[in-house]
């Protein structure tokens, strides 16, 4: 498939998974069924009609308020499904039509889930990140043995082992790291182990640096105090993003700063 054909096809795949993640960001939190009831009014309890079902488009036709009772719909819907097909364009631009492809846009679905339900609620649900490890080595798997990508494999389980390791003792510390990032760690540590060693170490160091300046940014603003807890998992997951996009040209920069060029 030629490359702007991939990337047609996967943001409109993005805009279906947006539209979906908007109900599992609506709906996990609460315990509540992903399948019934029908996508509904929460003011009115009406259904939503197909046409303003469709990602973006609905929104904009009804102008960001619903059909019948006129209530306001948050811009975060349209903002949800637009933001996971951008992310799942980046994501094809990177990889290509390859195996590792699906694998990429999994983690990019999920990971829009869980940084806004954290900073919704605090909180990375298991019902989301236990069950993406075992997705994450059925959709690598094809990799592993199509491209014999074994030294691959073993070096993404040793670095899910490293990060897990990492955030423990973070999480043993006092105010430590929330059960919910210690969880998420190892799966962020496998997909960016598959990348390479230096993608793990940018993942891993940019967490911290994206969370320290968000929060000393906060203290500034004295919006947030030393005891204001900070959801940590969009931190996480934007230092893992960062190292699947600029991974390589960050390790280089790196390295030429070591390393003086003659
Ligand atoms: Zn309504």
């Amino acid at each position: 498939m030629p490359q702007p054909a991939l990337l047609v096809v996967v943001a409109l795949l993005g805009l279906a998974v947006g539209s979906f993640l908007n109900v599992v960001i609506h709906r996990v939190p609460r315990d509540e069924s992903l399948v019934r009831p029908g996508s509904h009014c929460p003011a009115c309890g009406n259904a939503v009609r197909p046409r303003h079902n469709v990602p973006v488009l609905g929104w904009l036709l009804l102008r960001g308020r619903c059909a019948d009772c006129r209530t306001p719909i948050s811009p975060r819907y349209p903002l949800v499904e637009a933001g996971t097909a951008a992310l799942f364009v980046a994501v094809a631009a990177r990889f290509g039509l390859s195996w590792e492809l699906p694998a990429y846009l999994y983690l990019a679905a999920i990971s829009v889930a869980l940084a806004v339900i954290d900073l919704d609620v605090m909180r990375l649900p298991d019902k989301i990140v236990l069950p993406s490890y075992a997705v994450a080595l059925v959709l690598l798997s094809p990799a592993v043995i199509a491209d014999r990508s074994w030294s691959t494999a073993v070096r993404a389980l040793i670095a899910a082992a490293v990060l897990y390791a990492l955030y423990f003792l973070l999480a043993i510390m006092p105010r430590g790291m929330g059960g919910g990032d210690l969880k998420l760690a190892p799966l962020l540590g496998f997909y960016l182990g598959w990348l390479g060693w230096s993608s793990v170490a940018i993942g891993a160091f940019s967490a911290f640096l994206f969370g320290g300046v968000v929060g000393a940014v906060l203290m500034l603003l004295r919006r947030a105090n030393r005891k204001t807890r900070i959801p940590f998992g969009p931190y996480m997951l934007a230092g893992a993003f960062l190292a699947v996009f600029a991974g390589a040209p960050i390790a280089q920069w790196y390295a030429s700063l070591l390393v003086p060029t003659v």
